[in-house]
């Protein structure tokens, strides 16, 4: 067996008047996270996991924040091309597993509808896609709701 961990980081501030995304759902909010993409930080800290199982550069190296292609794109097709990626690389995903951190809104009933999301844009069966959701008890810029930032990590298997 041939297998890899990555591991992957993120964080963006919440704004008022941007759409927010997490785990490729959109919320009901008047808020929403700052960035150049749809600034779903869950799915960028996804995509920084897997790359990093792969030994591969950063989600910044493939897609800049300086390249107008990538203005408010859905970061689902950010995962996908990841995905795509690995395989050409011969990697195939085994499990992925992210934590959520946010005092608002709650995310706790929107993760079944993100792993499914998430699911599509990895092939993965919704069994090998852990995502949990938690507050980080009022501590800190992320206690105080000035942003939501996401920690995630991948094994995937040489094929
Ligand atoms: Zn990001």
């Amino acid at each position: 067996m041939n297998l890899r961990i990555g591991h992957g980081y993120d964080i963006h501030r919440l704004v008022a008047g941007r759409p927010l995304v997490l785990g490729g759902v959109r919320f009901a909010t008047d808020y929403g996270l700052d960035g150049h993409s749809d600034a779903d930080c869950l799915t960028h800290a996804l995509c920084d996991a897997l790359l990093g199982a792969a030994g591969l550069p950063d989600i910044g190296h493939f897609f800049p924040n300086t390249d107008p292609a990538y203005r408010n794109i859905d970061s689902q097709l950010l995962l996908q091309r990841v995905v795509a990626e690995l395989q050409a690389c011969g990697w195939a995903l085994v499990n992925i597993d992210a934590t959520v951190i946010a005092e608002k809104p709650k995310i706790a009933p929107h993760l079944a509808e993100m792993k499914a999301a998430l699911a599509r844009s990895t092939g993965l069966p919704a069994d090998a896609i852990g995502l949990k959701a938690t507050t980080n008890e009022g501590v800190g810029d992320l206690g105080r709701g000035l942003a939501i930032a996401a920690h995630a990590v991948a094994l995937i298997e040489k094929r």
